[in-house]
């Protein structure tokens, strides 16, 4: 048996038999080689794959879990369809979700952590029964609208229309390539960024989580691999922060913003920007616990892997085994006085983050 850094709970396990036909979507796409690939299969490929990235990274992301700019009614329910045609299922439960991830990062109530499994937190919580369904009371602010409880709960229908579209524009090796090999890799694209940009990449904000910035997964995201700088300040409807981090998705919202689609795009102020960063000393808390979650279960590892009493040891040196006995019963007794040193330094380093976030949201309300 495995062991992570955070223990899943019973209920946290995937459904076999419900997973068949994910597994299967991704098989069907080996039909290109008996169907080929044809030109207008392989443009609507591109077009799906980044046309799509697009509406899940700005609308399901950036607007619908974060609200980090405002949409007119019409301009809100073609982002929600558009996002709802990617097959990551309705607006409503990928948002909901996806603040649960926020509140609870890198914890145990964290629906995808990698200190639960790195597979997990790709692909294994979304093929588990418990996360289903969504909570209404996680997303009062769109669950109002009855356009969006609609795509949610037929949130089959966007994938069926741009397959069928698929089809009808460039036949079979446009429906098996363009749309179902489009579909497979804009899943696995987004995945990274709950898996891959909670492992891969740099730090530069202390945060309590184990966010990343990595260009590669921002290049596939259209921008949302600067996942570190997002979990530090979720507010934000563009991620990467400096000139240098290319966020596509932001560049086109803004450009979406100059012709009067969309308003309001939140950007972190200056102050903001400059505060927290890891290379100025601040305390990595995010960093802190994910090393030290690793280090007990180790620790456990170790000593269950030790024989036990009444194993046959009856060749074992005596001596050996007395000085087994003390070892345990040592590191039991240190891990103790560690927890503790480590839970009382935690709660206080949790209290100060708290307090200088209020500070921050008083100096950028003051900007
Ligand atoms: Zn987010
Ligand atoms: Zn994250």
């Amino acid at each position: 048996m495995k062991h992570h850094a955070i223990e899943r709970g019973d209920d946290e396990r995937i459904n076999r038999t419900a997973s068949i036909p994910f597994v299967l979507v991704h098989f069907l796409v080996l039909l290109s080689f008996v169907t080929g690939v044809s030109r207008a299969a392989l443009i609507l490929f591109l077009a799906l794959f980044w046309g799509r990235m697009f509406f899940i990274t700005a609308g399901y992301h950036r607007y619908f879990a974060h609200r980090s700019y405002k949409l007119g009614r019409g301009m809100q329910f073609l982002m929600a369809f558009g996002g709802s045609t990617a097959a990551q299922k309705g607006p409503l439960w990928w948002a909901s979700h996806h603040r649960g991830h926020h509140r609870y990062s890198d914890t145990d109530l964290d629906l995808h952590s990698p200190l639960k499994g790195f597979w997990w937190s790709h692909v294994g919580w979304i093929l588990c029964d418990k996360n289903k369904d969504w909570n209404p009371d996680d997303i009062r602010d769109f669950n109002k609208f009855p356009e969006l409880r609609f795509l949610t709960s037929h949130d089959w229908i966007g994938p069926w229309l741009v397959g069928l579209a698929s089809y009808a524009i460039a036949g079979w090796s446009g429906l098996v390539f363009g749309f179902f090999g489009s579909t497979v890799l804009l899943w696995h694209a987004t995945f990274l960024v709950n898996s891959l940009a909670h492992v891969m990449g740099r730090r530069r904000y202390a945060t309590s989580d184990t966010s990343r910035n990595s260009a590669l997964i921002a290049f596939v995201t259209l921008g949302e691999g600067w996942h570190n700088n997002h979990h530090y300040y979720q507010a934000s409807a563009r991620q990467g922060f400096f000139w240098w981090e290319f966020d596509v998705s932001y560049y086109i919202l803004k450009g979406l913003s100059l012709v009067g689609l969309v308003h309001d795009l939140k950007t972190p102020p200056a102050r903001v920007l400059a505060a927290a960063r890891v290379r100025d000393g601040s305390f990595d808390e995010g960093m802190f616990k994910a090393h030290w979650a690793r280090a007990t279960q180790a620790l456990a590892n170790a000593r269950s892997s030790r024989p036990h009493r009444g194993d046959d040891l009856s060749d074992a040196d005596p001596e050996v085994a007395g000085r087994r006995e003390q070892l345990d019963e040592l590191i039991r007794a240190n891990r103790t006085a560690l927890q503790e040193h480590a839970q009382t330094a935690l709660a206080h380093a949790e209290e100060l983050a708290r307090l200088s976030r209020r500070q921050q949201r008083q100096v950028g309300v003051a900007d």
